[in-house]
């Protein structure tokens, strides 16, 4: 069983408990405009030409996105985090991307690292058939569940797909008392008014206590990579959101019992 990585980041500390290696599997069915790894949209590698200046010289280079690996082989680069993971209550992350895409092997990984007692998370937009989502539920210690638009028009336009399975998905998942963090990016302009908001705080309301958000204030990493990986950049040309700007959202969610923290 093999699957298509595209980036494999070591002691991560955003994308779940304690010191994680987080794997980045390609393919992504959404296009959020704000997305800042656009190089993931594809589930094939890919190669991309890049001129980059040496002295007075443009050079130019060829850049592979992506790398086939086997599950066993994919196990060993895990493994050397161990040490880490043991010391800090740490694990491995699986996000993308949208890590569902690549069902077979998540699933084959995810059993994989159960058998060697690791901790698993599992970062995902929520947009997969419901049936992908039954067949990993056991193996995931923990789920980062993005809400982006509780509108599904503003959700088709803004991410090009319908936040109907979505919504579903994470009913689904909260419903089966699975641990999860629901991650709300907040992107100004877009989704961050206070109706949205205040939707969104509506469909959770029944379970209020069992739920962590996390606002992920927008920010401009990644901008430039639409131009390097020939990528269309959608996204308006606006300046990042800083903590402060998303305190009034925090403080939105706490009054109505919610547990908010700003950032991963
Ligand atoms: S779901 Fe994530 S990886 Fe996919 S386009 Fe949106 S931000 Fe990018």
């Amino acid at each position: 069983m093999n699957g298509i990585v595209f980036d494999i980041k070591r002691y991560a500390v955003h994308d779940g408990p304690g010191i994680r290696t987080t794997i980045f599997l390609k393919g992504c069915p959404l296009r959020c405009w704000w997305c800042h790894n656009p190089e993931s949209f594809s589930q094939q590698i890919e190669e991309f030409s890049q001129c980059n200046k040496l002295a007075e010289k443009s050079i130019e280079t060829r850049v592979k996105i992506g790398k086939e690996y086997a599950v066993s082989q994919l196990i060993k680069e895990i493994e050397k985090d161990q040490l880490f993971f043991d010391e800090s209550g740490g694990g491995v992350t699986f996000s993308g991307g949208e890590p569902l895409l690549q069902i077979d092997f998540l699933d084959a990984m995810l059993k994989e690292c159960r058998l060697m007692d690791l901790h698993t998370v599992v970062d995902t937009s929520g947009f997969a058939p419901k049936k992908h989502f039954e067949r990993i539920i056991d193996s995931v210690n923990l789920f980062l569940f993005d809400v982006k638009h509780m509108d599904d028009g503003e959700h088709q336009k803004l991410t090009g797909v319908s936040n109907k399975q979505i919504l579903e998905n994470l009913k689904y998942l909260i419903e089966k008392g699975k641990k999860l963090m629901i991650r709300y990016p907040m992107i100004p302009g877009f989704n961050d008014s206070k109706e949205n908001i205040l939707k969104m705080m509506e469909f959770l309301a029944d379970w209020t206590s069992q739920l962590e958000i996390h606002i992920l204030p927008y920010h401009r990493i990644g901008r430039d990579k639409y131009a390097r990986f020939h990528k269309e950049n959608r996204m308006p040309d606006i300046p990042s959101l800083q903590e402060e700007d998303a305190r009034w959202a925090k403080e939105l969610f706490e009054k109505a019992g919610f547990t908010v923290n700003i950032g991963g």
